[in-house]
């Protein structure tokens, strides 16, 4: 019967290296991902989606709304729809509640 070319021992280690070289190789994909999160970030933040052009802070009633200084869309971030919906009431909640 031949022998095994690997002992139990080199068979261990080798496993060992491999699980390291795994791990390093996720660390280093995490790493590249939250670089290239922040390169993103860095290029889009106060952008408008729509054409690129700055965004500006303007209030519409107690709410802070970002609106584009170029192509005047209003973008909205999470719960300003319904602060201005609870703010507003009448008109937009009965729209809204059309599409719930
Ligand atoms: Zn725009």
């Amino acid at each position: 019967m031949p022998k095994d070319p690997f002992s139990n021992e080199q068979t261990y280690f080798a496993l060992q290296e491999v699980e390291r070289t795994n791990l390093a190789a996720q660390e280093n994909q995490a790493i590249q991902l939250e670089a290239a999160r922040e390169r993103e970030k860095q290029l889009h933040f106060m952008k408008c989606p729509k054409c690129g052009q700055p965004l500006q802070e303007i209030s519409v009633g107690a709410v802070r709304v970002d609106k584009c200084s170029a192509c005047e869309g209003f973008w909205l971030e999470k719960g300003e729809l319904e602060a201005i919906q609870k703010e507003e009431g009448g008109f937009l909640a009965n729209l809204f509640s059309v599409f719930h």
